[in-house]
């Protein structure tokens, strides 16, 4: 006989986890299954740690709308539950004259998604900020941040424990069916078991497709496609030699090898941005070269040798090279016709920011 639960949260990244809360708060019976034997060991613990603003999403995208209302409540929650965070600002340099339009059209975009504060500052002004910068003009957007995402995790994870809701590690979803009244779902582990749930969440990150694909009765053509694309981040040896983030003028895909600093004062230099084919970690150290070339358009005073290998991330993407830019994709009954189910696709930057916004959204689709 197959165990019986209200609510399941498939995956216990920042993003599976602030959905669990949400449902816990709501008084709803949630178990959450984590195929690793840790809660966030994927993209919530590989990321840049960044409380981004909303400058960059495209009008009315989910990521605008997700990542500005996210940030402010993340902001109060951090407030509210001791989350360490540092609202540090950050700047947005153009390293020459042909890059300043980026800059124009960022301050525009950033107003129309209701980021009002970003503040654009010649050469000199910039020199005041950040010394060590070698740039013609920026912009400084005060409302971004930086935050310990394990404390955040354990603080959603702790908010919905205590709201009743459990974690069960070591417990990967293997396979589903849609049946009548609720979806099953069969889940493998040390101690395999079957359960039958009103609802679903299905939040496994760079996995969400498979686990998609892998539930009877989802149509095939509502899952999208499958990309990864890795990111490399260098650290910087010694004390950090800026007070802000420092981001370049964005390429296509990504936002550039950028400046990070985390609540230790470490500084970061990445990720960088390439294509992979299967979840892989491994560090590729011939990367060095291209990073010191990219930080020193920016930073000309990086000295040979300071740069350490730190970490990789992996980014869930929906779409391919060449492809357009994505947005999040959150599919409800509407898009996919199982009652109960929501599958969460392509949760890339900025799903940290937004976690607390996108369980609201996910709280709303499951009323409808
Ligand atoms: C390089 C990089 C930099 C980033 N920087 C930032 C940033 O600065 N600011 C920001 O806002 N966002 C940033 N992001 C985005 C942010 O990290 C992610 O959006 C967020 O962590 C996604 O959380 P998640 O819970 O959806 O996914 P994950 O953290 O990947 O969690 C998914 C979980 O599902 C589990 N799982 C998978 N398959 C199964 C299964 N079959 N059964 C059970 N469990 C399963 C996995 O083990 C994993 O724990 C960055 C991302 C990357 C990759």
């Amino acid at each position: 006989m197959a165990e019986r639960i209200e609510c399941v949260v498939i995956g216990a990244g920042v993003v599976g986890l602030a959905i669990a809360r949400r449902l816990a708060l709501q008084g709803r019976e949630v178990v959450i299954l984590e195929a690793e034997n840790a809660f966030g060991t994927h993209a919530s613990s590989r990321n840049s740690e960044v409380i981004h603003a909303g400058i960059y999403y495209a009008n009315g995208s989910l990521k605008a709308r997700l990542c500005v209302a996210g940030k402010q409540a993340l902001y109060r929650y951090c407030e509210e539950h001791d989350v360490k965070h540092r609202r540090i600002g950050k700047l947005i340099v153009a390293a020459d004259e042909a890059q300043i339009a980026g800059l124009k059209k960022y301050q525009t975009q950033a107003e129309v998604n209701g980021v009002t504060d970003l503040k654009f500052l010649d050469s000199r002004e910039l020199r005041d900020l950040e010394p060590e910068v070698a740039c013609v003009a920026g912009v400084v957007s005060p409302s971004t941040g930086i935050i310990d995402s394990h404390g955040l995790m354990l603080s959603y994870l702790g908010e919905a424990e205590r709201h009743g809701a459990s974690l069960a590690l070591s417990s990967p979803v293997v396979s589903g069916k849609v049946e009548d009244g609720g979806i099953a779902l069969d889940v493998g582990g040390a101690e395999p078991m079957s359960l039958k749930c009103d609802i679903v969440v299905n939040s496994a990150g760079l996995n969400a497709q498979a686990v998609a694909r892998s539930i009877a009765g989802v149509p095939p053509r509502t899952v999208p496609p499958t990309f990864y694309a890795i990111g490399h981040y260098y650290t910087l040896a010694g004390t950090a030699p800026f007070r802000r983030l420092i981001y370049p003028v964005a390429r296509q895909d990504w936002l550039g090898v950028h400046v990070t600093i985390d609540l230790g004062g470490q500084v970061k230099f990445g990720p960088d941005f390439s294509w992979i084919d299967r979840v892989d970690y491994r560090f590729d150290v011939s990367r060095e070269a291209a990073f010191y070339t990219a930080i020193r358009y920016y930073y000309p005073g990086l000295k040979d040798g300071a740069l350490q290998p730190g970490y990789t991330g992996i980014r869930p993407r929906i779409t391919g090279p060449r492809g357009p830019a994505q947005d999040f994709v959150i599919h409800g009954p509407r898009e996919h016709g199982v009652a109960g189910l929501v599958n969460l696709y392509g949760i890339e930057s900025p799903g940290l920011t937004a976690s607390l916004a996108i369980a609201d959204h996910v709280a709303t689709l499951l009323q409808t």
